[in-house]
C-alpha cells in the first residue's frame, strides 16, 4: 500500500474544520470520485475508498481526537479500524446516506425527484441514478447492428423485501413530520427570524419510517448486484455515441423508478477499412502491369470479398467508389435512411528490389516510346490528384 496521506489533507479540511465542514468535504469527494461516475478508474476508486477512510476517523469524535493525537498509530487495535480495507459495500453500507439530502446538488449520482414531489403531502417519486458502460463493436457489428451483452454492477429491488426494505412489509407514519416528508424551522436570517424548510431527517424525505429493517438491505430496499444487461445497438452508430438503455441504472430505494443505463460506443480498429462518417476507405496497392494493362483484382468488402476491374492505364492517385458498400447512414434517432460508399484509393507499387532479368526488362521499356509523360500527361496527372 502506497504511503496514506494525512486525512486533512485528503478532505481539503483545516485541523479545525467543524463536523458539519467534515461533513461536506467527504460528500464532495465521495460524489468526485464515485464509482458510478468513474465506472474502471482504479485510481478514482482508491480515492473514493481513502476519502471514506479518512471520513470515517474525522466525523468520529473519539478517533479523530485520537488521530489529532498520536497519528496513524492511534488508529490500531482499539479502534477497530481496518486500516484501508474498507470495501466499497462497507463504504455503501456505512456512508450511502451521504448522498442524500436537501439542497445539495448531487448530479447524477443518488435520487432525483420526479413530477409533482415537491409540494406539500405530495408524494415523491425516487429515480434511481444512471449507470454508464461502454461497448467496442467491430465495423461488421456496425454494419448490420447486433446485441451485446455487458456487465454492470447495480442496486436492483431487494427480493426479501419485495423494495420495501422493511422487513414485515409495515411502515408506519414518520414521528418527526407527520408524514408531510418536510420539517419547518425558524431561522435567523438578515430581516430577523425565518421559516425554513427542509426535509425531514428522520425519514429522509418519505413521510414514512420502517420499523424492523429488511436484513438483507438494511432497509434501503435495494441491494448491489452483478447483472448482465443486452443492449440493442442499431446499424450505422459511430463511436462516441451513447445509447440509453431505460431502467436498467440504479434501482431507487423503496420502490421508485429505477435509473437508465446509459452505453457509450467504442469502435475497434479495422484490418482493411478507414471510416469516414457511412463511408469506408480502402487502400488498393495495384501492382505497375495490371495498372498498366488492367485486369480484375479482388477487394474486401464487410460482406465479402468482391472482384472488381481495374480499366488499363489507371494512374495512381485515382479514387473508386462502389455506392451503396459503406455503413448504414443514420440520423440522430438512429432512422436509417440510405448507405455510405466504399472509396477505393488506388496506389501503383514500385518495386524496390529487382533482380537481373527484371532490371534489363525495366531497362528496356525505358526507350520506349510510351513510356516517358508527355506535358498533356504530366498536366493530367496532377490535375487528377490536387484537383488543379
Ligand atoms: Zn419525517
Ligand atoms: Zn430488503
Amino acid at each position: 500500500m502506497a504511503e496514506k496521506r494525512d486525512y486533512y489533507e485528503v478532505l481539503e479540511v483545516p485541523k479545525t474544520a467543524t463536523a458539519e465542514e467534515i461533513k461536506k468535504a467527504y460528500r464532495k469527494k465521495a460524489i468526485q470520485y464515485h464509482p458510478d461516475k468513474n465506472p474502471g478508474d482504479k485510481e478514482a476508486e482508491e480515492k473514493f475508498k481513502e476519502a471514506a477512510e479518512a471520513y470515517e476517523v474525522l466525523s468520529d469524535p473519539q478517533k479523530r481526537a485520537r488521530y489529532d493525537q498520536y497519528g496513524f498509530a492511534g488508529m490500531g487495535g482499539a479502534s477497530g479500524f481496518s486500516g484501508g480495507g474498507m470495501s466499497m459495500e462497507d463504504i455503501f453500507s456505512h456512508f450511502g446516506d451521504i448522498f442524500q439530502g436537501a439542497g445539495f446538488d448531487i448530479g447524477d449520482i443518488g435520487e432525483m425527484f420526479m413530477g409533482g414531489g415537491r409540494g406539500r403531502g405530495g408524494q415523491r417519486v425516487r429515480r434511481g441514478s444512471d449507470l454508464r458502460g461502454r461497448v467496442t463493436l467491430t465495423l461488421e457489428e456496425i454494419a448490420k447492428g447486433c446485441e451485446k451483452k455487458i456487465k454492470v454492477r447495480r442496486l436492483v429491488e431487494c427480493k426479501d423485501c419485495h423494495g420495501t426494505g422493511s422487513a414485515d412489509g409495515q411502515t408506519e407514519t414518520c414521528p418527526t413530520c407527520k408524514g408531510t416528508g418536510r420539517v419547518t424551522r425558524a431561522q435567523r436570517g438578515i430581516f430577523g427570524m425565518m421559516q425554513v424548510q427542509t426535509v425531514c431527517d428522520t425519514c429522509g424525505g418519505e413521510g414514512r419510517i420502517i420499523k424492523k429493517k429488511c436484513p438483507k438491505c438494511g432497509g434501503e430496499g435495494v441491494v448491489r448486484e452483478e447483472d448482465i444487461v443486452t443492449v440493442t445497438i442499431p446499424a450505422g452508430v459511430m463511436g462516441g455515441m451513447q445509447l440509453t438503455v431505460p431502467g436498467k441504472g440504479n434501482a431507487a430505494p423503496h420502490g421508485g423508478v429505477p435509473g437508465d443505463l446509459i452505453v457509450m460506443i467504442e469502435e475497434e480498429e479495422h484490418k482493411d477499412f478507414i471510416r469516414q462518417d457511412s463511408d469506408l476507405i480502402y487502400n488498393l496497392l495495384l501492382d505497375m502491369p495490371t495498372a498498366i494493362l488492367g485486369g480484375q483484382v479482388q477487394i474486401p468488402t464487410l460482406t465479402g470479398d468482391v472482384k472488381i476491374t481495374i480499366t488499363p492505364g489507371t494512374q495512381p492517385g485515382k479514387v473508386l467508389r462502389m455506392r451503396g458498400k459503406g455503413l448504414p447512414r443514420i440520423d440522430q434517432y438512429g432512422r436509417r435512411f440510405g448507405e455510405g460508399d466504399l472509396l477505393i484509393n488506388v496506389g501503383v507499387y514500385i518495386p524496390e528490389h529487382l533482380d537481373k532479368d527484371e532490371r534489363k526488362l525495366i531497362e528496356k521499356l525505358q526507350d520506349s516510346p510510351n513510356i516517358a509523360p508527355g506535358a498533356s500527361e504530366k498536366k493530367s496527372f496532377f490535375h487528377n490528384l490536387f484537383g488543379i
